[in-house]
């Protein structure tokens, strides 16, 4: 008999039912895992508010961790060597390069087009491409690291999109050690993005939000300054004090966009120095329109650089970082709520409150067991 599984399935927006699905006969170079924790990334609750068209049934959740249930022929290792067994964990990237492409021979894994094809509704094989259920087949071509450390589930499963996505922000920036950097949105991406700056040596770091209780948290993960759009209300007043902040340099060398909606990136690329780089990283929607003078991005010489997907090598650091940094910054407060996938509506409902500052959830995580 063949193994079946649970999966909380968007059937519609707002809308998940708990259905059994079919679970894929695991290809050369797949693996297929028993999820043990799926985070509810800003990008579920997009399609689930049905902002992105649907050809059926869906399992959303792509920021998560399990372990091996089964080894497709031809996976041995991880992607650093290190041997796979049944039952161990591993983190993954969420997309799976196809790693014969033009992008692809060229090292750039983050722009092949096939990353793009993350999920297949739950006709289609291999039916399981989503965190919310109790399997998710990693598919050939991913990049698999196991995770030995004494780290728990909720605390790595954000690594794989969250973390990483913001770390490959950061590197994109090309920060340098003692620089200004100003992060747009302090949800959980932009808390990342506040530590990981922190820790790579930022030297001066901004954080602009309209919730207080998330400005206070960004503080506690290595913001110096804080500003709440609710009190300075003038786009122009909290450019002025950025760069009062930012001292001789007269602006930020990094504005990282992680707010998510477009009305931000004129007062973020405003609030760069001349040759300051701003990295687009939450506009991840369509029609996510802007008026933009390019005469500012011209002579104001502001690189503009996108980010999206991550470097698989960001992988690996990222679960260090969190280890060696989990006493120093509250990432279990970034990580607040647990739920089980019965619960999902529930989840997704919380989140969406927590938007408004209904409550004090930053990231909600759905644990199948
Ligand atoms: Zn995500
Ligand atoms: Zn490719």
């Amino acid at each position: 008999m063949s193994l079946k599984g649970n999966a909380a399935v968007l059937t519609k927006p707002f809308n998940f039912e708990i259905l059994e699905y079919p679970v894929p006969k695991v290809e050369f170079g797949g693996i297929l895992i028993e999820v043990s924790a799926s985070a509810i990334c800003g990008s579920d609750l997009h399609a689930w508010r049905g902002e992105r068209k649907m050809k059926g049934g869906i399992i959303l959740g792509h920021e998560l961790t399990g372990r091996i249930h089964t080894l497709g022929a031809g996976v041995s290792t991880d992607y650093l060597g290190k041997s796979l067994s049944i039952g161990d964990r591993v983190i993954f990237t969420y997309f799976s390069p196809c790693h014969r492409c033009y992008q692809c021979i060229r090292g750039k894994f983050t722009d092949c087009p096939s990353n793009f094809n993350l999920r297949k509704t739950i006709e289609e094989y291999p039916y399981c491409t989503g965190g919310f259920a109790d399997y998710y087949y990693i598919r050939p071509g991913a990049f698999v690291f196991k995770v030995e450390s004494h780290l728990t589930d909720d605390a790595i499963t954000s690594i794989n999109c969250a973390l990483a996505t913001v770390m490959s922000a950061i590197e994109r920036s090309n920060m340098n050690t003692g620089d200004t950097v100003v992060i747009q949105g302090v949800g959980a991406l932009g808390l990342y993005a506040t530590l990981y700056a922190r820790e790579r040596g930022a030297g001066t770091i901004i954080t602009i939000d309209g919730q207080e209780n998330r400005l206070e948290l960004s503080k506690k993960c290595g913001a110096d300054h804080t500003i709440n759009i609710n009190n300075i209300k003038d786009e122009f007043e909290r450019i002025k004090i950025v760069k009062e902040l930012s001292g001789s340099s007269n602006g930020a060398d990094v504005v990282i966009e992680v707010a998510g909606v477009p009305q931000v990136i004129n007062e973020g690329l405003e609030m760069l120095r001349l040759g300051g780089t701003f990295v687009e990283v939450g506009n991840i929607i369509p029609e996510s329109n802007v008026n933009v003078d390019f005469n500012r991005i011209l002579h104001g010489i502001k690189y503009v650089v996108p980010a999206s997907f991550y470097e698989p090598w960001l992988l690996p650091i990222g679960v260090k970082l969190i280890e060696r940094t989990k006493d120093k910054y509250p990432i279990a407060n970034i990580i607040s709520h647990n739920f089980k996938l019965n619960e999902i509506n529930d989840a997704f409902n919380f989140s969406e409150w927590s938007r408004d500052g209904g409550t004090d959830v930053i990231r909600s995580v759905v644990m199948p067991k």
